[in-house]
């Protein structure tokens, strides 16, 4: 490396000057450097977690957040979980599977015109060697503005052309019936975003009741988990006696909530439901050592829940190239 290209440059001077003679000064570059996408196999199931971006909660935000516990209580995971000065900082993916015969997301990631660092699925998606066109279903968890809005960012073009869109019917009405408005936690600006996200597919939506198992596709079948909204669920992917199941938001914060499983959500809309569910997909996913995904579990997006004391724990998969 020759150091007088870095003595050249005047901020670079000054890094530079302050190290010993032949270290490397600390690279200036920053904003996105994690590879977009990571892929394993279940059975025959090719599933591919792909980087949306990321989202922070402040501190406020998190106390709010856990209505249920005490700053006090609430200290010490915050720590655990990486609490830095302005708060807490969370991925957001989505999933791309390709089970021979479908080409599905599961959720698809958010738009920059929400939370500024999110909306980078569809570039991801082409890292990993597909195309949007190429998908012909996208499975919602639920409609909330992180996991949807990357079906349309302006409300008039379909970034997956060729796709139907498949979500349980409670949660469809739930944004779409005027009725419910008033339910909504987050409100008109939440109300927006889900109808910009689907309202270029509205001839092409599939609904599925939610509150029963049903087989989406072949493969593929809906566990209810009603609570954060009416009709959020999980899928469940099964291939040659393997199963993985993907979670929208059974929790965001994988340290505070596997190891608080009843603290209530504050921006849940049932917030009792949302426990019972958080309770009982834990248990499921401990109980059968399930690979387990999320749209905001650690990146690249792939682990297992196991008991942990009075709650759970998460254990990231370690990261294989196979
Ligand atoms: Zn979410």
């Amino acid at each position: 490396m020759d150091r007088r290209l870095f003595l050249a440059g005047g901020a670079a001077a000054l890094a530079a000057a302050a190290l010993p003679a032949g270290a490397t000064p600390p690279s200036q570059r920053s904003g996105p450097h994690t590879p977009g996408w990571h892929r394993v196999r279940i059975g025959d199931v090719e599933v591919t977690a792909l980087l949306d971006g990321a989202m922070q909660g402040n501190n406020a935000f998190i106390q709010n957040f856990f209505p249920d516990s005490t700053p006090e209580e609430l200290a010490p995971l915050r720590e655990r979980a990486f609490f830095v000065e302005q708060g807490l900082h969370q991925p957001v993916g989505a999933y791309l599977l390709n089970t021979g015969r479908n080409l599905v997301m599961i959720d698809c990631g958010g738009h920059a015109s929400f939370i500024p660092t999110t909306g980078r699925t569809l570039e991801s998606l082409r890292a990993s060697g597909y195309a949007p066109e190429q998908v012909d279903t996208v499975l919602l968890t639920h409609i909330h503005p992180e996991h949807a809005l990357g079906l349309s960012f302006d409300g008039r073009t379909r970034n997956f052309p060729n796709a139907e869109v498949v979500v349980s019917d409670a949660d469809h009405a739930f944004w779409t019936d005027p009725a419910m408005e008033s339910r909504v936690p987050q409100g008109p600006r939440f109300i927006e975003a889900a109808r910009r996200a689907i309202a270029p597919y509205t001839d092409r939506i599939r609904r599925f009741p939610h509150n029963r198992e049903v087989e989406v596709l072949p493969g593929i079948v809906s566990m209810p988990a009603p609570g954060h909204t009416p009709g959020h669920v999980s899928f469940r992917i099964t291939s040659q006696n393997q199963s993985m199941l993907i979670w929208g938001d059974i929790a965001h914060q994988t340290v505070i909530q596997l190891a608080r499983p009843r603290w209530r959500v504050g921006v849940d809309v049932d917030r009792d439901a949302g426990v019972e569910s958080r309770v009982r997909t834990l248990t499921f996913l401990a109980e059968e050592r399930m690979l387990t995904g999320g749209v905001h579990v650690p990146w690249p997006g792939f682990g297992r829940v196991i008991r942990d004391g009075e709650g759970f724990a998460w254990v990231q998969r370690p990261l294989q190239f196979t």
